[in-house]
């Protein structure tokens, strides 16, 4: 699905839509970026509100990928940490690895 949103096949309310997830924006400490948890059926993305424009683009890829990876079910369904670096890479992996397939 995040392929498609690059590949301008979906739009972001479509995937929101698909993976039945919300994005709220946050003012969030500085180290902060963002995080995704799973509640009562929803994916919350939360956001720093206060990111540049291209940084809660790229932010929001990344929390999808968490999503689309299945990591929130993986760690049941807690409160996603942003800290957990084996997730953090495979999320990010997973993210280069599409971006270098639409860009082809
Ligand atoms: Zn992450």
């Amino acid at each position: 699905m995040i392929k498609k949103l690059l590949m301008g096949v979906i739009t972001q309310q479509d995937i929101l839509n698909y993976y039945n997830a919300t994005i709220l924006f946050k003012e969030l400490p500085i180290e902060a970026n963002g995080y995704v948890f799973y509640y009562r059926d929803i994916n919350c993305i939360i956001i720093n509100n206060n990111l540049s424009y291209e940084e809660k683009k790229e932010t929001i890829l990344h929390e999808l990928a968490h999503i689309e990876l299945n990591q929130l079910c993986q760690i049941n369904n807690d409160l996603f940490d942003f800290y957990i670096d084996k997730y953090e890479d495979e999320a990010n992996k997973y993210l280069k690895k599409i971006m270098k397939e639409v860009i082809l």
